[in-house]
Formats: C-alpha cells, sequence, structure tokens
C-alpha cells in the first residue's frame, strides 16, 4: 500500500443504523456519527487502514474489538486495562510512526505494506516481523514500550523498499544474513530513536544508549 502522511484513516467502527450495517473511520477527534433512529451493535477496533492490531495472549490470535460499556453513553476507549501487551500503546505507535515516517524521513508517498500486530506474544524474542505474512508479532513485556513495534516496522519498511530481497536475510540464509543483516538491524535501532527525539532503545529490563 502506499502511504502518505495523514492520506490513510484512523480507528475503524461499525454498527447497525435502522437495520443498516455502517462502517466508518473516527474523524481527527476520534468521533464519528451514525445516523437513525436505531442505532445497535455499536463496537470499534483497533484497526486503520494501514494497521491491524490483533491479541496474542488467545490463540487463535483475536482481533481487538471493544463494544461501549453503557449503551446510554455510547463511549469506547481503549485503555491499558484488562489486556496484556498493552494493545492500545501499540496501536497508537504503529500509527504514529507511519505518520513520521511520512512527514520527517520520506519526502514522497512511501510503499509501506499493511500490517497486521499480535501483540501479547509469549515468544523468546521482544519482536518478530514475518515479510511472506506481513505480521509482526510483539513480546507481552515489551508492550509498554514503542521501541520493538517501531523496531519491527522499520524492518517492513527496509524489506519493502528494497523489494523484500537486499537488505534483510529473507530468504534466510546465513550468506544473506552476514551481508546484509548488520544494516538491517542498524536502520531498526536508529530510527525508532530518532522518530522519539531520544537516544535510549527501551527493552523491558536494559535499555541501550545510541549515543554511546
Ligand atoms: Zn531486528
Amino acid at each position: 500500500m502506499e502511504a502518505s502522511s495523514r492520506a490513510f484513516f484512523d480507528t475503524r467502527v461499525f454498527a447497525i443504523c435502522d437495520g443498516d450495517s455502517i462502517e466508518a473511520f473516527t474523524d481527527i477527534q476520534g468521533d464519528v456519527n451514525f445516523p437513525g433512529e436505531s442505532v445497535l451493535n455499536i463496537k470499534a477496533f483497533l484497526e486503520s487502514s494501514m494497521v491491524t492490531i490483533f491479541d496474542g495472549s488467545s490463540n487463535p490470535a483475536m482481533q481487538l474489538i471493544k463494544n461501549p460499556s453503557d449503551p446510554l453513553n455510547p463511549i469506547i476507549i481503549f485503555d491499558y486495562y484488562g489486556y496484556i501487551g498493552n494493545p492500545s500503546n501499540q496501536y497508537y505507535h504503529s500509527v504514529k510512526y507511519i505518520d513520521w515516517l511520512c512527514e520527517s524521513v520520506f519526502s514522497a508517498p512511501l510503499q509501506y505494506p499493511r500490517l497486521d500486530i499480535i501483540t501479547g506474544c509469549t515468544m523468546p524474542e521482544q519482536g518478530k516481523y514475518f515479510p511472506g505474512d506481513s505480521v509482526i508479532k510483539i513480546n507481552h513485556e515489551t508492550g509498554m514500550f514503542c521501541s520493538s513495534i517501531c523496531h519491527e516496522m522499520t524492518h517492513a519498511l527496509v524489506y519493502n523498499q528494497l523489494d523484500l530481497n537486499f537488505f534483510s536475510p529473507f530468504p534466510p540464509n546465513l550468506q544473506n544474513e552476514i551481508l546484509y543483516g548488520g544494516m538491517d538491524e542498524a536502520f531498526s535501532f536508529y530510527y525508532p530513536c530518532a522518530y522519539r527525539d531520544d537516544a535510549t532503545y527501551r527493552y523491558p529490563t536494559l535499555t541501550i544508549e545510541l549515543a554511546d
């Protein structure tokens, strides 16, 4: 998908309005107006036109969907509580990071894949990008931070800018890993820090000072 700043939509919502299923995206304030006398089954998805967030603490991973807690006051807030892997934090930063890449790194629209992001995963790695499936998995312990999600999203950027076949070990083999893995990793540590304007790259239990 071609991504250019502010050209994509943020937060998909759904309702049945006078019997018709209506889907929309929230506006910049996070609001949406559903028309009709009878508005039922309101729900919101942690999904923009670029990323969809899934709950990796269940198997299979389920898409993050939420209904209003009070039908008379249909406000939906995705907060930190009650979720593993802080999916709202991962959603917020994944959307902002694409914005930032478009505004600060590239002057023209860039080729960027639509991504499914599965957060709250239990696995040895902090994060993992699967180019063939356009999937990113994020460890449940690293969801509080944005370094890992931005790191894996940078791998997705590198793979796509280079047509899935230049920098990174894809297909995975030792020669590709040695030749090209280093620069791919370097970009993936540098850009997440530049995005935050902070040279500290954060894991849950340790930090890496890029300034050192
Ligand atoms: Zn990496």
